[in-house]
This record gives C-alpha cells, structure tokens and sequence, in this order.
C-alpha cells in the first residue's frame, strides 16, 4: 500500500508564522489558504502523479474554486491582489506537499504576477499603460471565468533562457498580429495549459534579433502550428510533464500580447527578483524534508510503524544540523522576497542570487540529509522523502537563475562595478 497519501498534515504549522514574520492579516490568511489546500489536497494525489508522470489537472480544476489561479491577478481586475512576497509564501506552502504542483502553479502565476503588481511597478509610458491596462483584462477575464491555465515556455537549450542571447523562436510582425516559429524545451503544463505564456524575439524581415525586442505572448493552446513532442520520463518533479512545445508558423493575434512592446526588456532589466519566482517551490521542499525528519524519528509518520529513534545522539545532532541549515534558509531567503522591487540596490540583486542558490542547493542538502538520518526505511517509494529528494534535485538546474549562474554573478559583480574591466 502506499502509505505517501497519508503523512498527516493536519497539524502543520506555517513555514513563515504571521506573528513572528510579521504578515498582515490579509497576507497571512491567503498563505494558510495555500497551507490548507496543499495539505487537504494536493499531498493526497502527489505520489500518484509523480509514479505516473501525469500533470495533475485535477488540483488546477480544484484550485479555480478556491481563487488560487487568480492570486496575483490585480484586485481592480476582480483578483486577489497578492503581492510578490504573499505568493513566494503561499508557493512555499504548496510546494511542501506537492512540488510538481507548486513549480507549475508557479508558471501560471507569474503569467499574472508579471503583467500585475511587477508591470504596476515598472516605468511605462502613458500610452503603454493604457495599452497594457486594456490588454491584461482578456486574460485575467478567461483566469477568472473559465479557469484558465497558462503556463510559461521560456528555455531553449541554447543561451537565450540564461538571458544571454535573443530568443531563437521568433514572431514576425504581419496584419494583425505575428506569425510565431520556434521551440521550446521543458515546457512545464504542455498539453496541459490553455495558453503558453510564449518569450520570443519580435524580428521584421531583414532586421537583426535583439534581446530588447523579446515579446511575451500568450499563445493558446489550440492555434493551428502549436503540437507538443517528445517523452517525459525524468528524475523529479515529473508531474510537471514539461515536454518539448513546437510552434510552426502560428499566428497570433497582437491582441495576445500579455505586455507591450519592449516591456519585458525592461522588467528583465529593472526587476531581476521576477527570476526568484521558482524558489519558493524549493522553500516548501526544503521544510517537508525537515517535517518528515521530525515526524519520522518521533515515531509519528503514519504509515509507519510508531517506532521511536529520537533517542539516539546521532539524530538529535543531525536534527539540530538540519533545523540551522533550514532557519539559514529561510531568513535569507525571507529578506530576498521581502525586497523585491523596481530597481533594487546592487546590494539587494547579489542577495536574491544568494538566497536563490541557498534555497536550491539546501533544499536538495536537506533532503539527502534526511535520508541519511531516517535511515533506510525512510527511502521506499511507499514514503514522500524519496520524491521530496528527487524533486528537490531540479531546483539547482533552473534556469535563468541556475545555481551555477548565482555564484557566478555572485563572484563577478561583488568583485567589478558595472563597466569595470581589469588592463
Ligand atoms: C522540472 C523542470 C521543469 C521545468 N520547467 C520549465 C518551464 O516551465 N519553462 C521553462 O522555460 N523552462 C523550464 N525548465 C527548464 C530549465 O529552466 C532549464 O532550461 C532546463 O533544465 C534545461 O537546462 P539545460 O541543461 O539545457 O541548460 P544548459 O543551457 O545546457 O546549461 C547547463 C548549465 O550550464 C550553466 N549555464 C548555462 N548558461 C550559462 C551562462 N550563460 N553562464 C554561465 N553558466 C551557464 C547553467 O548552470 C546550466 O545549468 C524546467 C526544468 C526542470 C528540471
């Protein structure tokens, strides 16, 4: 029997209590929405979806209800107006009963986030308001309605997603509209979404392509030219189900733009903590690898026999160790999304990678550590820790923010200002 179903969740307490963080009562009460519906819902289906490789459409569907897919949507746009930091926090949650679900919920948000609060802080001309002001309301109408799903296609394979190159799928400006060619890999939710929250280059005949011309578009699903390929087997977060996403002379209407021309340069630009948005998936990874642990060597996991191992020296140090790596984590990473802002300080940009790559190399640290200690039990498929450990081994390979790529910004722009180079 697989006993992952029933790791009791009833009694968790938030990641981020309200009173020691110091929430606001609205923003507490959308993360304990988030806590309550992850526990209630989503761990009940994760081992399922994840044994399987099948994308769980039904907590999307169940999500609707609750107002979940219409977190970030602005409150004037009939949304639940949550902030940058309220979704990390209520992400957080989620992501600690079913990665899977969090890392695509947060491919649907940020389609939301980014064209909200994030393009409500970024600097537009009046006519690029307007224009962005009118365009958002299509689809944040079919979110709210019908329960639209988007998602977010960005990687490549080439340089583009690491934000070193133009995007290789293109739109060529025609009547109306772009004609779209291109592909993308590790398209979470393909098959899935309704819409494909596409980044492309906008390239005229004869002109060069330029990272300043990337347009992000909402792509639907049934355009004629749009097909998925390839197989999804991977080592975690398999319920992602991020295959290969082919787009071939699609066209698109201008009216699908989800921001205006040489707007998303800019909150690139202007708005790096937009790319922490995949760590709070991570965060809850990393707090279900430390519950387990406690859980477990209390002889209360159920589905396990009540055997305690509490007891022993060696665990209440592997404890203690765990419990500091996950109060590093968090504090550093709660500053991160605390700060996010238009046009943050150097000093603020070098502590987002900072907690970037603490949450994605700690949360994947806990997890094997957890193992370890629970000893080998703990890892049979019948229990989560084996999936929390998979899972939480993709967080470090995101990109464009790779773990990699934090200490090597890190690294590089503590040491030269910008412009510095060495003789
Ligand atoms: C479960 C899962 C779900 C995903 N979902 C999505 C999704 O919905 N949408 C999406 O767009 N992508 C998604 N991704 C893709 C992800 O962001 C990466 O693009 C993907 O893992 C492919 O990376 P790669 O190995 O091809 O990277 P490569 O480009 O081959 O890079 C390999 C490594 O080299 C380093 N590197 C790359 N470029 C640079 C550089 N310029 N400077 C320094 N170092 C560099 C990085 O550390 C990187 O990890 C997902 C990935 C996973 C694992």
């Amino acid at each position: 029997m697989n006993h992952s179903s029933l790791d009791s969740h009833d009694g968790d307490a938030p990641i981020f209590a309200a009173d020691a963080f110091r929430l606001g009562d609205e923003e507490a009460a959308l993360i304990n929405k988030a806590r309550r519906f992850g526990a209630r819902v989503l761990s009940v289906r994760a081992a399922q979806h994840d044994r399987d490789a099948t994308f769980p459409i039904e907590n999307f569907r169940d999500m609707h209800p609750e107002g979940l897919l219409r977190i970030c949507v602005p409150k004037q746009h009939r949304g639940l107006g949550a902030s940058f930091r309220t979704y990390c926090l209520a992400a957080a949650e989620l992501g600690r009963y079913c990665g899977a679900t969090a890392l695509s919920w947060n491919m649907h948000v940020c389609s939301t986030l980014w064209t909200g609060a994030l393009a409500d802080d970024l600097a537009m001309s009046a006519a690029e308001r307007t224009e962005h002001n009118e365009k958002r309301v299509a689809h944040y109408r079919r979110i709210i309605e019908d329960g639209a799903i988007y998602s977010q296609p960005f990687s490549e394979g080439g340089a583009a997603a690491a934000g070193a190159a133009a995007f290789g799928t293109e739109a060529k400006p025609v009547d109306g509209g772009f004609i779209v060619n291109g592909k993308k890999i590790f398209a979470s939710l393909s098959g899935a979404a309704d819409y494909y929250g596409i980044l492309c280059t906008e390239r005229a005949e004869g002109e060069a392509a330029s990272r300043r011309n990337t347009l992000y578009l909402a792509v639907p699903a049934k355009a004629e030219g749009v097909s998925v390929t390839g197989d999804w087997d991977p080592l975690g977060m398999r319920g992602t189900v991020s295959r290969t996403l082919l787009l071939k002379d699609v066209f698109v209407p201008e009216s699908e733009l989800l921001m205006p021309h040489g707007v998303y340069f800019r909150a690139a630009t202007s708005w790096p903590h937009m790319f922490l948005t995949l760590s709070p998936t991570y965060m809850g990874l990393a707090q279900a690898a430390y519950d387990f642990t406690v859980k477990y060597l209390r002889g209360e996991l159920p589905g396990t026999p009540p055997v305690k191992r509490r007891m022993y020296p060696t665990k209440q140090i592997a404890v203690a160790e765990m419990r500091v790596m996950l109060e590093q984590t968090k504090a550093l990473w709660f500053q991160a999304v605390s700060e996010a802002r238009a046009n943050p300080a150097k000093e603020q940009v070098l502590r987002a990678y900072a907690a970037q790559h603490t949450v994605m190399e700690n949360a994947n640290a806990l997890a094997a550590k957890a193992i370890r200690t629970c000893g080998g039990q703990s890892m049979l498929k019948s229990l989560s820790l084996e999936r929390i450990y998979r899972d939480s081994r993709c967080g470090s390979l995101m990109l464009p923010w790779t773990a990699e790529i934090c200490i090597d910004r890190l690294g590089r722009e503590t040491l030269y200002e910008p412009g510095e180079k060495d003789e």
